[in-house]
């Protein structure tokens, strides 16, 4: 099935920004595009407009009650100037299941995809064309019934905006910089059973008090523990975690409590092709320290969209502090890195079938 959106162009584009001064996230393209659901007919009027407010009933049920989600993924302009997305397909997959645990309704992959490939094709000129820079894809859903029961709403919107992005590190001639880690152990992210693998606000919300606490650590980000015994290595901030203890990748299973990443997804996939040992298995902070001790813990690093891969430099747990390697960029770190940012701006050749063209 193909999809038609109707489409108003503004009338006072802006102009774009400089990029070589780009923040994450604070400038927005011209246009959105938004859909409507409701009960008994389905999503409907999807169209795009000119990027704008929004104008919603105070008792709107996604502010009271956070039924919401959304999603994060980039557009890439590659060298010979074509513009690609990266496994849009994980991310329509993501949304069903998140969609499935918030009591939201369904969503067709194609749909989802075929929004985001017209309202990119129409800003295509907002992906910058500086090496490291791209444009960050935000679709969320909101429930909008104006109602204050507690209960799952008949009315929803779709709605895509897009953010052209700066390199993730601020360093000349780009490349990689090891971030400092702190383990938290008092506050958790999400327990069994809760709404872990799901991207929905409320998750974030709530963590913000531990990243704030890391940061009072001199820290980046934390490094979440399970929600059960405060012991096993869960995520890091919003991205993934992977730890190399000898020569064997260890990452968390998909259990319910970890957001299933599509960049996790991807470096899984080129280790096993490249024969690294990976196991997604549960992994003892007490182990990785005594690791660290015994000069086994090799590297960790985060995967995600927005830094693609990240390496950790130093571990901040209780009073310690663990170098990690010899505290700068990892090897494997360094190789993930280039082959998926390789892929994904097409200095590589994709034959892993992950790029879809715009
Ligand atoms: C979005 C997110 C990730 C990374 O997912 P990608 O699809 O790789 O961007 C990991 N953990 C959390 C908690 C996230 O929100």
């Amino acid at each position: 099935m193909s999809y038609n959106f109707t489409i108003q162009k503004t009338t006072t584009p802006k102009p774009k920004p400089d990029p070589n001064t780009l923040k994450f996230g604070k400038t927005f393209s011209d246009h959105m595009f938004i859909m409507e659901y409701e009960t008994g007919k389905g999503w409907h009027d999807g169209r795009i407009v000119p990027y704008g407010p929004l104008s919603l009933d105070p008792a709107a049920s996604v502010f009271h009650y956070g039924q919401e989600m959304f999603e994060g993924m980039k557009a890439y302009r590659t060298k010979a100037g074509r513009v690609q997305l990266f496994r849009p397909y994980m991310n329509a997959e993501r949304t069903r299941k998140t969609n499935e645990r918030m009591c939201m309704p369904d969503i067709d992959p194609e749909l989802f995809v075929s929004a985001i490939k017209a309202l990119v094709d129409l800003e295509r000129d907002w992906i910058p064309k500086k090496e490291g820079t791209s444009l960050y894809i935000r679709p969320f859903i909101i429930a909008d019934d104006a109602f204050l029961g507690v209960q799952a709403a008949n009315h929803y919107k779709f709605i895509i905006i897009l953010s052209p992005v700066g390199p993730y590190y601020d360093i000349p001639g780009g490349g990689m910089a090891p971030t400092k880690i702190f383990v938290e152990d008092e506050f958790v992210r999400a327990a069994i059973g809760g709404a872990g693998f799901a991207k929905v606000g409320g998750n974030y919300g709530a963590a913000l008090k531990a990243q704030a606490r890391a940061a009072d650590h001199g820290c980046a980000q934390v490094l979440w523990l399970d929600a059960v015994e405060r012991s096993y290595v869960e995520e890091i901030g919003t991205s993934n975690a992977f730890f190399m203890i000898d020569d064997e990748v260890i990452t968390a299973p998909l259990t319910g409590t970890i957001l299933p990443g599509v960049t996790r997804a991807s470096v899984i996939e080129l280790l096993k092709k490249w024969g690294v040992k990976i196991s997604e298995r549960r992994l003892r902070i007490g182990d990785v320290v005594k690791a660290a001790e015994e000069g086994k813990l090799k590297e960790i690093f985060a995967s995600g969209t927005a830094a693609v891969i990240s390496p950790v430099g130093e571990l901040k747990f209780k009073d310690s502090s663990l170098t990690i390697g010899d505290g700068g960029v990892g090897a494997l770190a360094e190789r993930l890195y280039n082959a998926l940012y390789g892929i994904q701006t097409g200095t590589i050749e994709d034959d892993m079938g992950w790029t879809v063209e715009v």
